[in-house]
């Protein structure tokens, strides 16, 4: 068995470990050698202090192991119980105030080993412990260097330590696989060697050693190099390259009402490139709420199309699909012939869609992600298009661009600003094009927050925007009340404006139909109604650039990254805009923080960063659904310096095309715990 086959066998190849054992092993989810090393100690075992009595310091904290001889109750009031113990013949008292007898007895039983612990005491020259505890005797002949796990049912630590033990006399010297001027930083310690430290010393603290580094470097690293595996792999593919019209193209953004920012430009520019290359592009496009992707998106998706093929554009909801459908219908229906497809499109008109699509009739797609589903047969599709989207992990990616077929680029666009250092961990398998400016004529949304009881200074306000023809957003976390959550509806939300502003208010939410929606969303866009209720539905994309005024509703309730991107709903155009977070009074810390963070900035990038510190990785919204696991060791926060190294160090081996030793081993060892699973 080679040493690695070795870590990836099942813990009952470890003698000792039976079916119980391993059943027990496998509830906390270990099932093999390498899953046993993973799963970190707790602490190390307390084990008793080897001071003599007659060493003892008065004032002191001790572990001592005695075995009481002797019990003395004098069932006389204020008189303490007491307990006279030995160890190597000198004699420790320990004394008891207002404990009943039962309880001593059961604490500190006759002629049994026992560790006490307590502060020494001297009283009447004789050394003595007041109202001591003690520690699980049960234990008594564990090895000294043994630690503390979580236990599941049938296993003991004593177990827990003879498992890994066993293992630690065979566990095999790797090789190194970490590039040489790494393993300096880590003065050259193994993996072996760091393994058993973090299961050794006191896990407590360790932390910061180089021992612990290295693991956690190790597990970056593991996970940063597949994603880098993954994107050459994508790379290494031929496609046939477009032959892009850039005359026309420019004419498109000539006739634009806005002029492109330059990173727009540079976005657009880099797409183009990717196209025209015979390399299959798998790019992100990254940019903050409102740094208007859509365009860069739509202009790419045209240039594909006079180069001669089709173009699919996936939506995260409904209404985002509709509205880049209409988008593209409205302004630039000269240049291509788009259709839209969702789950709730007619069977009729489904069939004809698809037999629309394979007779190259139809030039765009637009659709929500249930395309993916579903196989869909194109003419020739050569773009692939996904809008806001932070749910798929590297592993669907790779799935979506293997069915796009192989001539076909794939651009994906977030809007989710994420740490500098989750970069990697998230999109680590995509070429970048990041949108940092936001388009010049663009005011910071100002924001305020405020007492849900100041509700009248709210109307006022807006009464007042609406009159300058302002129209305003209203965001409540729920649909309808609830007896469970004490939280704002929109639907009494709704009543209760509507009783104020007449027949200007209107609602959506997510239990409407689509002709239902539609409508109301109809009614907002063209200016009928100046107020629009809803649920979150309206969080991600949604355009209305003359909506100014963004309410929202028990803002405690929702994270950072959710609050900017529902705020980003405003500040699309150029009068200046206005956010009111609404709270109830007792506001969490956490709750103030955000509220604090979002009045102080815009800035998406920013409000990332310090949304990965108030909540920790993998809290972070988006990351959840995102299917992406929790590192074990590693912490986005605590280690930024080796996930910057590690991101340094894959450039190197990307652009020197250097092999990794090793790489498929460290693949199948940390694949598993640290990279992805797959969820939608
Ligand atoms: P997002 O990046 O959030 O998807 P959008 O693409 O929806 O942003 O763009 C937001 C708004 O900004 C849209 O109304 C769009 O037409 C407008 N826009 C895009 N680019 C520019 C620009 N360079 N100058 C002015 N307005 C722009
Ligand atoms: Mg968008």
């Amino acid at each position: 068995m080679s040493k690695f086959e070795y870590l990836l066998s099942p813990i009952d190849t470890i003698k000792g470990v039976g079916k119980k054992t391993l059943s027990s092993f496998n509830k906390k989810k270990i099932f093999t050698i390498f899953d046993l090393l993973w799963h970190l100690p707790i602490s190390k075992i307390e084990t008793a202090d080897d001071t003599e009595i007659n060493d003892l310091q008065v004032g002191k904290n001790y572990n001592i192991k005695v075995i009481p001889i002797k019990y003395n109750f004098p069932r006389i009031r204020n008189l303490p119980n007491r307990v006279i113990c030995e160890k190597n013949g000198i004699k420790l008292d320990c004394i008891f105030f207002n404990s009943y007898e039962g309880y001593i007895k059961k604490l500190l039983p006759l002629n049994q080993e026992v560790i006490v612990n307590g502060k020494a005491n001297n009283f009447r020259n004789k050394f003595q412990f007041v109202n001591p505890t003690t520690k699980n005797t049960s234990n008594l002949n564990i090895i000294n260097d043994d630690s503390k796990y979580s236990l599941s049912d049938g296993l003991t630590i004593k177990k827990y330590n003879q498992v890994i033990n066993s293992v630690f006399q065979n566990l095999p010297e790797l090789e190194e696989w970490l590039p040489d001027t790494v393993s300096r930083l880590f003065n050259n310690v193994t993996w072996k060697e760091s393994v058993i430290k973090i299961h050794k010393e006191d896990i407590t603290k360790i932390r910061n050693t180089k021992y612990f580094r290295r693991l956690v470097f190790d597990e970056i690293f593991a996970n940063f190099l597949l994603s880098s595996n993954i994107r050459s792999k994508i790379k290494k593919i031929k496609k046939k390259n477009k032959i892009l019209n850039l005359q026309h193209q420019n004419k498109i953004i000539n006739k634009l009402k806005f002029k492109l920012t330059i990173d727009q430009l540079s976005s657009l520019n880099n797409i183009n490139k990717d196209m025209e290359s015979k390399q299959k592009m798998f790019r992100l496009l990254q940019g903050d709420v409102g740094s208007g992707k859509t365009i860069v998106s739509v202009i790419a998706a045209l240039n594909a199309i006079k180069a001669g093929y089709q173009v699919a554009i996936m939506a995260p909801t409904e209404i985002l699909a509709i509205q880049h459908y209409k988008f593209i219908l409205e302004n630039f229906n000269v240049y291509c012939y788009p259709e839209i497809l969702t789950g709730k499109t007619e069977y009729k008109k489904r069939k004809k869609i698809l037999s629309d699509l394979l007779n190259n009739k139809i030039d765009i797609l637009v659709g929500t992600h249930s395309l993916f589903q579903e196989k869909i047969n194109y003419f020739n599709l050569g773009l692939i298009i996904i809008d806001e989207q932070h749910k798929f992990g590297v592993n669907q990616r790779k799935k979506l661009s293997d069915r796009g077929g192989k001539d076909c680029d794939v651009l994906v666009m977030s809007a989710t600003p994420i740490p500098r250092t989750m970069m990697m961990t998230i999109y680590g398998d995509m070429d970048l094009s990041l949108i940092k400016s936001k388009p010049k004529n663009r005011l910071p949304i100002k924001t305020y927050s405020k007492n849900e009881t100041k509700i009248h200074d709210v109307i006022n306000f807006i009464r007042s925007e609406i009159t300058k023809k302002n129209q305003v957003f209203w965001v409540c976390p729920l649909i309808k009340e609830s007896k469970k959550i004490d939280h704002q509806s929109a639907i009494e939300k709704y009543k209760y404006l509507s009783k104020i502003f007449k027949d200007k208010v209107d609602i959506v939410h997510g239990s409407m139909s689509k002709e239902e929606k539609d409508i109301v969303l109809n009614k907002f866009n063209n200016r009928k109604i100046d107020i629009l209720v809803s649920t979150t539905v309206i969080e991600v994309g949604i355009d209305f650039p003359n909506a100014n005024v963004i309410v929202i509703e028990n803002s405690n309730k929702y994270g950072l990254s959710q609050l900017h991107q529902l705020r980003g709903r405003v500040g699309r155009g150029s009068k200046e805009s206005t956010c009111i977070l609404m709270f109830k009074a007792g506001l969490s810390d956490n709750a103030l923080k955000r509220i604090t963070i979002l009045k102080n900035t815009n800035d998406g990038f920013k409000i990332a960063e310090e949304d990965l510190k108030i909540r920790g990785y993998g809290d972070i919204l988006g990351f959840k659904q995102s299917g992406l696991k929790k590192y074990n060791l590693a912490d986005p926060i605590q280690h930024e310096d080796l996930f910057n190294i590690a991101e340094k160090e894959i450039k190197k081996i990307e652009k020197n095309n250097i092999k990794i030793k090793h790489f498929n081993k460290l693949i199948k060892l940390y694949d598993k715990v640290a990279v992805i699973n797959e969820t939608i």
